[in-house]
């Protein structure tokens, strides 16, 4: 059956059509759905012959909470059950400005950034656009609010699962439904320069966030094999065509990991990289990753990182990740549920 959470406003529209009954169905069903219904038989808006159609043709699925971690700062991290058994994590944090969720798009991921416990294990599959937008539904019940905001950057490289992610982004900002501007969906990749251009193309008013963290592909090789398919060149080549086409701004993600990409240097070489784009750097301290030998930098090489940037005229910001106490860092709580298992 289906997940109806992967069905449009317009398409239940026509079902309802189809099943002869009235396609204005299609709205109370939706209303009741993104209210947090967990089954067909609470929509007391619909007649039972609707009801019972409806149970035939799909399922109200909700991936399942079944572990869940919560940080000294709000940070609350879910492990959560897909239909098929398959575990993700979703991270909720709360904000001056409200709830952001940090959803995954694969489970696992392809990509091999040997500074990332979601990879791991290798790539097990894309996620369902139904599924994506279930981590949202999820992370609302838990914090008991809307959210506000989407990032597109828990585990999996979201423009390696093109179709359902786009999918999803039009799911999550329909009328009918969540309604979340596209302004507020932030999505994060590694740099798959051909899908970068492509999502260009669509003008969606998504902010784009480039996972950069080194200033060389000889260095960007050495921790991210996807720099064997593109260069930094290629990437920034895209960044601007994106920028062109959107008009929106992309930020860069730099996880600063200790004596290996956080040296002045460094700093500098990135600031010529970005000069004259209007960007914005996230400087993240890596985490600490069991059985990776990566340790974050020291307090005083992530300022002077920070201020070199400056002082060039590139805007950054130092981001602690949220949640360091609840092995909140991408794909680690899973990967612990996994070691564990
Ligand atoms: S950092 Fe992102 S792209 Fe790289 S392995 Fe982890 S989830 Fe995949």
């Amino acid at each position: 059956m289906d997940n109806i959470f992967d069905w449009s406003y317009d398409e239940l529209k026509e079902w309802f059509k189809d099943s002869g009954e009235g396609s204005f169905r299609a709205k109370q069903v939706l209303d009741y759905l993104y209210k947090g219904a967990g089954s067909f038989d609470e929509m007391k808006n619909l007649n039972s012959t609707s009801r019972e159609k409806l149970k035939e043709a799909f399922v109200i699925y909700v991936p399942e909470v079944i572990d869940k971690r919560v940080s000294k700062d709000g940070t609350v991290k879910m492990l959560l059950a897909l239909q098929d058994g398959n575990i993700i994590e979703t991270v909720v944090m709360k904000y001056v400005y409200g709830y952001s969720v940090c959803v995954s798009s694969q489970v696992g991921c392809a990509m091999g950034c040997s500074f990332c416990a979601s990879t791991k294990g290798g790539m097990v599959r894309n996620l369902l656009p139904g599924e994506i937008l279930g981590q949202v539904m999820a992370a609302s019940k838990e914090a008991g609010e809307r959210m506000s905001h989407v990032v597109l950057m828990g585990s999996g490289e979201p423009l390696d699962n093109f179709g359902n992610v786009l999918r999803f982004l039009e799911l999550v900002n329909m009328k009918e439904g969540l309604c979340l501007s596209h302004r507020n969906i932030t999505l994060s990749t590694c740099g798959l320069v051909d899908r970068i251009r492509e999502l260009a193309d669509m003008k969606l008013q998504i902010t784009l966030a480039i996972s950069l963290h080194a200033v060389t592909d000889e260095k960007r090789r050495e921790i991210m094999p996807i720099a064997r398919r593109w260069s930094i060149r290629e990437i920034l080549d895209s960044v601007r065509y994106y920028m062109d086409k959107t008009g929106r701004r992309v930020s860069f993600e730099y996880s600063l990991v200790n004596g290996v990409n956080d040296s002045l240097e460094d700093a500098y070489a990135l600031a010529s990289l970005l000069k004259g784009m209007k960007t914005h750097v996230n400087l993240i301290p890596v985490n600490v990753i069991r059985e990776m030998l990566f340790r974050p930098s020291q307090n005083k090489a992530v300022e002077s990182f920070r201020n070199a940037l400056e002082s060039r005229g590139i805007e950054a910001t130092v981001r602690r990740e949220m949640g360091g106490d609840i092995d909140a860092a991408c794909g680690q709580l899973r990967r612990s549920y996994l070691d564990g298992m």
